[in-house]
């Protein structure tokens, strides 16, 4: 594909590295133009939660393509948003009760930020620090940008970049000193502290205890200042729970969830608010009505998908399958942490990982593209984060599909 204008995204193309053409896919599988079945190990960057291809998504989609395509959403409404909504509401925790309607993961952060200085603004104390997890990763709109690490990933952008708080992350044995920053970064009047619950993402994949997340929130609710969760991964069950956060026995003040919302089929975002958040933006006065939007806010279509992946939520057995996923992960973890080479095996959920040697220069070890050839080779979709290669695949993944996987990274850990 080297004649291609496309230019794709995370990809250096001076390595000159193949770029497969999918031409299908199903369940956890994907089919190349050149005839090869891979494994899809990562879930197409954590979105297919039910397989790829689902029949009931892609029936809704149809039918929704051919009645209503697309409609303005700024003072106009249609059924598949309004299901989507109530259905929402409904398996969400109550406190909940305001949907505010995006396209991905990256813009429902940006919604959340804007909620939360719109709330302290019409409140008549304007407030915009922001404290932040470290290792956080969050999008890369420049708000998003601005409160995820930084890094490699934003290094030419930094000047552009927002200031934050960052708290220490919670690693083992480190708890109290992130509560105790948290708790003096809370005494100086932030707007709002976000966090990935549980694990932080294309940070490492690092877990921290639902104890600590549920006294961060604690901390946060004493101090009056607003609890972001960025759901966006751990969202639609990959930590075996529908929300990471039901974990920690905690609700946020603002929720944000994308990938797995339409099953993964079609992009789509939403950021639900607590109440008083929505309150202090309803008023007579236009000037505090909430100034986001974009021309596909809650596309028919896209919302079409999302109300067919609740329903499958609600009538199929989705959580018996999450947690055979959990099980069968787990095994196969505990083995291969006996191989020589493999560091920090983790797991939360549907999702696991290890560390490998050679885990020199982070995002953009040296190693990284040996091992996402070899994986490749292999049939395999995994696409390691430097040099920790982790495992969220469909919730439908065969058996011997996991197996081919853990024996590649096996293999791959004396490369
Ligand atoms: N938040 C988290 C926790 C994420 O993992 C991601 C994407 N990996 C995002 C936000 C951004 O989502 P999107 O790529 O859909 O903009």
């Amino acid at each position: 594909m080297t004649d291609s204008p496309i230019w794709h995204p995370f990809t250096q193309h001076g390595l000159g590295e193949p770029i497969p053409l999918v031409t299908h896919a199903e369940g956890a599988t994907l089919f190349t133009r050149d005839g090869r079945r891979i494994v899809d190990a990562i879930s197409s960057w954590w979105v297919t939660t039910h397989g790829h291809a689902h029949p009931r998504i892609g029936a809704a989609i149809a039918e929704q393509a051919g009645r209503l395509d697309q409609i303005i959403f700024a003072g106009w409404t249609h059924e598949p948003a309004e299901a989507v909504a109530r259905d929402l509401i409904a398996i969400m925790p109550p406190e909940l009760t305001r949907v505010f309607f995006s396209d991905s993961g990256s813009t429902s952060v940006e919604v959340a930020l804007k909620m939360a200085l719109g709330y302290w603004l019409h409140r008549g104390e304007p407030r915009h620090r922001i404290l932040v997890l470290e290792h956080g990763y969050h999008g890369d709109t420049i708000g998003a940008m601005s409160i995820g690490a930084r890094g490699a990933f934003n290094r030419a952008y930094q000047p552009l970049l927002f200031d934050v708080a960052t708290i220490p992350f919670p690693a083992a044995g480190r708890e109290q000193a992130t509560l105790d920053a948290l708790a003096a970064a809370l005494r100086e009047s932030p707007a709002a502290l976000v966090v990935e619950p549980l694990i932080v993402g294309a940070g490492g994949m690092l877990t921290y205890p639902a104890w600590v997340l549920a006294e961060m929130r604690r901390l946060c609710a004493d101090a009056g200042v607003l609890f972001i969760a960025d759901e966006v991964m751990t969202g639609w069950g990959r930590t075996g729970t529908l929300l990471a956060c039901e974990q920690a026995g905690v609700v946020p003040d603002i929720l944000c969830l994308s990938k797995g919302l339409t099953g993964g089929a079609v992009p789509l975002a939403v950021t639900m608010a607590i109440e008083p958040i929505y309150q202090a933006h309803h008023a007579a006065d236009r000037s505090r009505m909430f100034f986001h939007s974009s021309s596909y806010t809650a596309n028919p279509i896209a919302c079409a998908a999302a109300a067919a992946n609740l329903a499958i939520w609600r009538e199929e057995p989705v959580r018996e399958r999450i947690a055979s996923l959990a099980d069968r992960q787990r095994t196969r973890l505990a083995a291969l942490a006996q191989t020589p080479g493999v560091a920090n095996p983790r797991q939360l959920g549907t999702i696991a990982a290890v560390d490998l040697p050679g885990g020199d220069g982070g995002y953009l070890s040296k190693r990284s593209p040996r091992l996402l050839a070899f994986f490749r080779e292999r049939g395999l979709l995994l696409r390691p984060l430097g040099t920790t290669v982790y495992v969220m695949p469909p919730y439908c993944i065969g058996d011997n599909d996991l197996d081919a996987i853990y024996a590649a990274i096996a293999e791959a850990a004396a490369l």
